[in-house]
């Protein structure tokens, strides 16, 4: 590898969920240390860790708190134990966790007794989780002879106050980031920066979003900026499709930016969303790798330009959504119903993957998730009471639930013919498309269909996908 500047690595909860994965995380980075003059990481914390603060704190508001404290001391303290041999460092390290579980502890009270949890209290309370981690990675990188310094991203990546999907403000992030990492890599020291979490400009605990240590690492990327952004995560990077779904399922061994983010977008888990777009931006290098597996070279995300000519790369399945239908022959005549539908949806916190409007305008089609249709339908209901009243809409309802599949590739586009060999696989195997949605930019299409179907097309357009790239 070539001697590179700054490489920003991410390790994902299960990377530093136990003893035996934090030392492997340990070890990769006290490798990656000899390639790279300067190595920043980021790390989420430790896997379960932030459901079960955000289950306590949503127990403290019904009166049924009972501590996790305890177990949460109990998976920290065996890391501490088995990974930080100082003992005055261990002990250290144990005196920080109880302080901030002591934190924990003195919110739960505060809601308990308040009776309610505002997103800013849940933000405090799911920002512990990253603040213990990071002291335990950092300590256990010590012990390993790694000089290392945990460092808490409160300090730098400056947020709007949009508690639990803070919106970062990248130039004011920038200067913070150099200013307080520089000093840090130019001595040699590894920062562990916590993954998930920022603040205002007040200095009040902000969160990305569920999933968003990922974000952190494109942030912190973009800012400094880095070299490469590497996502340590526990599978061999992006798959073709989910291998529980599709055995023959195997590792990309490149993607594009647009192709990583439609599939980032339709499910494929392996990466949050947001994570990619400060990158593009940088034109930084982004890889997705297994802590478990780190020989494997995993995937490699590269720019649209240096596209491989593969057409069709991967199949995702987004579960559990319905589709709702707006319907009347009166929708013609009125006006901005698609403006004023998705505004009604919006108010209700809910996002759209999918939306289709058959062209004589008389009905819009979309799906949301299916905990939110009820919320959705009465928004929706409300938001057109004259239209309805008048006969110019006829129903909105909402259908039993379908899945979400999506074929990206970003071949496509040169392609033609594509989406017919696509619907002529799934009409040999007899599955029946509900509906259809090409993505804007081509990269993908997204079909519609029955939850009872959705392995059967999986498996079906995977074969598609390896027959093409067969071909190819
Ligand atoms: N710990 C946070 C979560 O579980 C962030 C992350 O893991 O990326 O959502
Ligand atoms: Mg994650």
């Amino acid at each position: 590898m070539s001697k590179q500047k700054l490489l920003v690595m991410k390790f994902g909860g299960t990377s530093v969920g136990t003893p035996p994965a934090m030392a492997q995380a340990v070890e990769i980075v006290r490798q990656a240390r000899q390639d790279w003059p300067s190595v920043v990481v980021v790390t989420s914390a430790l896997s379960g860790v932030t459901n079960l603060l955000l289950q306590s704190a949503q127990q403290a508001m019904q009166g049924t708190y009972h501590a996790a404290e305890s177990q949460l001391r109990q998976m920290h303290q065996a890391i501490a134990d088995q990974l930080i041999n100082d003992m005055a460092r261990r002990a250290q390290a144990r005196q920080e966790i109880n302080h901030l579980l002591a934190e924990f502890t003195n919110l739960c009270r505060a809601i308990e007794i308040l009776g309610e949890a505002t997103p800013r209290a849940l933000d405090a309370v799911a920002s512990l989780g990253e603040r213990m981690s990071v002291r335990l990675l950092a300590a256990a990188l010590e012990s390993a002879g790694v000089p290392a310094q945990f460092v808490d991203s409160t300090q730098f990546i400056v947020t709007d106050a949009h508690f639990q999907d803070a919106h970062p403000d990248m130039e004011a992030t920038k200067r913070r980031v150099r200013q307080i990492l520089e000093p840090l890599t130019s001595q040699g020291r590894v920062p562990v920066v916590t993954g998930f979490i920022g603040a205002t400009t007040e200095g009040v605990i902000t969160t990305l979003g569920r999933g968003g240590s990922d974000y952190s690492a494109g942030i912190l990327g973009a800012a400094l900026p880095a070299d490469d952004v590497w996502i340590w995560t526990d599978v061999d990077g992006v798959m073709s499709a989910d291998p529980r779904v599709a055995p023959e399922a195997r590792t990309i061994p490149e993607l594009t930016y647009r192709e990583i983010a439609e599939l980032a977008y339709y499910g494929a888990k392996v990466l949050h969303p947001k994570t990619i777009r400060p990158v593009i931006e940088t034109g930084i290098g982004l890889r997705i790798c297994n802590t478990f597996n780190p020989t494997h070279p995993g995937t490699r995300i590269v720019s649209d330009r240096s596209a491989e000519s593969t057409v069709v790369k991967a199949v995702t399945a987004i579960r559990g959504q319905r589709m709702i239908t707006i319907e009347g022959r009166g929708m013609l005549g009125v006006p901005g119903v698609a403006a004023r539908t998705f505004a009604a949806v919006a108010s209700t916190g809910t996002s759209v993957p999918l939306i289709t409007q058959a062209s004589s305008e008389q009905s819009i089609c979309f799906a949301v998730p299916s905990n939110t249709t009820e919320q959705v339908v009465a928004a929706l209901t409300k938001a057109f009471a004259a239209e309805l009243a008048d006969r110019d809409i006829d129903k909105i309802w909402a259908a039993a639930e379908v899945v979400i599949i999506t074929v990206v590739g970003i071949g496509m586009i040169h392609t033609p013919g594509i989406a017919g060999k696509i619907f002529t696989a799934l009409g040999r195997d007899k599955i029946n498309v509900i509906a259809i949605a090409q993505g804007s930019s081509e990269v993908s299409i997204s079909m519609v269909v029955e939850a009872k179907e959705a392995d059967h097309a999986v498996r079906t357009l995977h074969s598609l996908i390896l027959e093409e790239n067969a071909h190819g």
